[in-house]
């Protein structure tokens, strides 16, 4: 039989993609499917503390098995940040553009560039909380290059590759990502259960 399982989510891409991941055995739910439409408050110092303060607001709310992500670039020079402020690095509303512009004037002269992706599952299941990471390391490029993805991409360069992410097609980055990484720790642990 399969089991619901509601994802702190309303993003079409990443709930296809996590679903294809996960198998039938669980059927994902976004918030929307369950009525929720309202905004929580992300007040967390960490990916960790974010990604539990979702899940723990929605199971407070439905009682029902559920998970939610956070997800941030952390850059050795600039000590680790914009992390978990990664979306509104330059400010609100969120910006793309702006925020890779403030990466690359941060760095300027900076002979450092190493960089991690991370992301943090949360993922409550009978009332038990588990969690699932996945990082990757890489090296801020000196410019913007690549079309594809959005965010950091195009000034990410992963480690052992001769492209950015944005240079990358869907599938070749979500193989070797950090929410990619951190999905399939989440399907392997949900698949042995
Ligand atoms: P979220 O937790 O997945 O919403 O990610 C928060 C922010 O981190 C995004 O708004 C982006 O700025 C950045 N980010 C997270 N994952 C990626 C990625 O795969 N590529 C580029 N930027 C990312």
């Amino acid at each position: 039989m399969s089991h619901s399982l509601i994802i702190a989510s309303n993003n079409a891409h990443k709930v296809t993609e996590i679903q294809a991941l996960i198998g039938d055995d669980f059927i994902l739910k976004t918030l929307a499917e369950i009525g929720f439409d309202a905004d929580i408050p992300e007040t967390g110092t960490t990916l960790t503390e974010n990604a539990l303060i979702k899940a723990r607001h929605i199971y407070a709310q439905f009682g029902q098995d559920c998970f939610a992500d956070d997800s941030g670039l952390e850059i050795e020079a600039l000590n680790m940040e914009p992390g978990v402020y990664s979306a509104r690095y330059a400010g609100e509303p969120v910006n793309h553009q702006k925020n890779n512009e403030k990466v690359l004037q941060a760095l300027d002269g900076k002979s450092n560039r190493k960089a991690y992706f991370r992301t943090v599952i949360a993922l409550i299941l009978a009332g038990k909380e588990y969690l699932f990471e996945g990082k990757i390391e890489g090296e801020i490029q000196t410019h913007l290059t690549g079309i594809n993805g959005f965010g950091y991409d195009p000034i990410f360069k992963p480690t052992g590759y001769d492209k950015t992410f944005a240079e990358m097609d869907l599938l070749e980055k979500s193989t070797i990502s950090h929410r990619g990484i951190a999905v399939e720790k989440l399907a392997n642990f949900l698949k042995s259960i």
